[in-house]
């Protein structure tokens, strides 16, 4: 029984889903759109401020059934978020196309460390310094949203920004936690630097998930 959901979460048909919620999405290119989030469980990228820890371990969220994740989508909206955790730990195609099937916008939000899967409608880079993302992702990257910890994130932000398309949308994000230290870090940056743009995690401002 054990080795039949191992082979059926290789093959993406099963999921350890960590939480699914109905809310707004609060940063990048679709903040402020209504969007329907799926968390799938798993991720060792380790980043030190990452404020979803508990989405480390995969084997504490239940192995869910794809065809359930997108029942329970399609009754709350046209537009699902796919994050994590690290949701490319995981084939991502038949998930995906199930969502397709429903005739569903399909986003996700990822650092890019592991192989693309699934078809996506907006890819959201984030990419982290101490897993970097896999060459293949640059091209397919809609937005590139790049937090900022500290300083030397700025020209971190700047290397990546080297690496996506021209099409790419550029964001700089506070780190939470840092936001005091480094909003007038980015606000500065931003302003000589017009290529890029602010995003602000407004859901929590907004108090909502
Ligand atoms: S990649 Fe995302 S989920 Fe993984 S440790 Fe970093 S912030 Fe957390």
């Amino acid at each position: 029984m054990q080795n039949e959901i191992k082979k059926q979460i290789e093959k993406g048909e099963l999921l350890p889903l960590m939480e699914e919620f109905y809310t707004i999405q609060g940063e990048g290119f679709y903040k402020g759109t209504a969007a329907y989030f799926v968390r799938i469980g798993g991720c060792d990228v380790g980043c030190h401020w990452c404020d979803v820890k508990e989405s480390w371990n995969a084997d504490l969220h239940p192995p869910t059934k794809i065809e359930t994740i997108a029942n329970n989508a399609s009754k709350y909206s046209k537009t699902v978020v796919v994050t994590g955790g690290e949701p490319l730990t995981w084939n991502m195609d038949p998930l995906t196309s199930l969502f397709k099937k429903k005739g569903m916008q399909v986003h996700i939000e990822t650092s890019g460390a592991y192989q693309l899967t699934g078809k996506w409608n907006w890819i959201c880079l984030s990419p982290k310094k101490i897993k970097l993302p896999l060459k293949e992702i640059y091209n397919e990257a809609n937005e590139l949203k790049v937090i900022i910890n500290s300083k030397s994130d700025l020209k971190f932000a700047e290397d990546q920004s080297a690496k996506v398309t021209k099409d790419c949308i550029l964001y700089m994000q506070p780190e939470w936690s840092k936001r005091k230290k480094v909003i007038p870090l980015i606000v500065d940056y931003v302003m000589k630097n017009p290529k890029w743009k602010v995003s602000l995690q407004t859901h929590k401002y907004l108090n909502i998930p």
